[in-house]
């Protein structure tokens, strides 16, 4: 896929090169858990298609940020999230704290979460 960005981690995830627990696929994201959570569930959900920040995001990519939300809404339904509450957050370059520049949902949810974030 013109997409895919052999130096980026998660494109590797996507691929298949790096393994992944993964929770959730659909035609245009995927969902996986973060390797160092941060509550009692956190995951990552991420476009299939390599987009480096939310800076990158393109008018034609509306769509595809949006099946992220579809897809954390369905997590967090699976994981039990959905009344109590959960968040749902991304992060941009280095002042937020982005690590991995290729975007991605934070879904955290499963206890108490402090606002605002530090
Ligand atoms: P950022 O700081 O860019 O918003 O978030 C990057 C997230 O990716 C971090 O929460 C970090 O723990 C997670 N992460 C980094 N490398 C890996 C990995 O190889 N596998 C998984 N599952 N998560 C990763
Ligand atoms: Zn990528």
């Amino acid at each position: 896929m013109s997409d895919h960005n052999p130096e980026c981690l998660f494109c590797k995830i996507l691929a298949g090169e790096i393994p992944a627990d993964i929770i959730y696929e659909s035609d245009s994201a995927i969902a996986f858990r973060d390797i160092n959570p941060q509550a009692p569930t956190h995951a990552l959900v991420i476009p299939r298609k390599h987009i480096a920040t939310i800076n990158d995001i393109d008018v034609a990519d509306q769509a595809i940020v949006g099946s992220l939300f579809s897809a954390a809404r369905e997590i967090a339904a699976a994981e039990g999230l959905e009344d109590d509450g959960y968040r749902a957050v991304m992060n941009c370059n280095e002042a937020a704290g982005q690590t991995v520049f290729h975007i991605h949902l934070h879904l955290l949810g499963g206890r108490a979460l402090a606002w605002p974030p530090g």
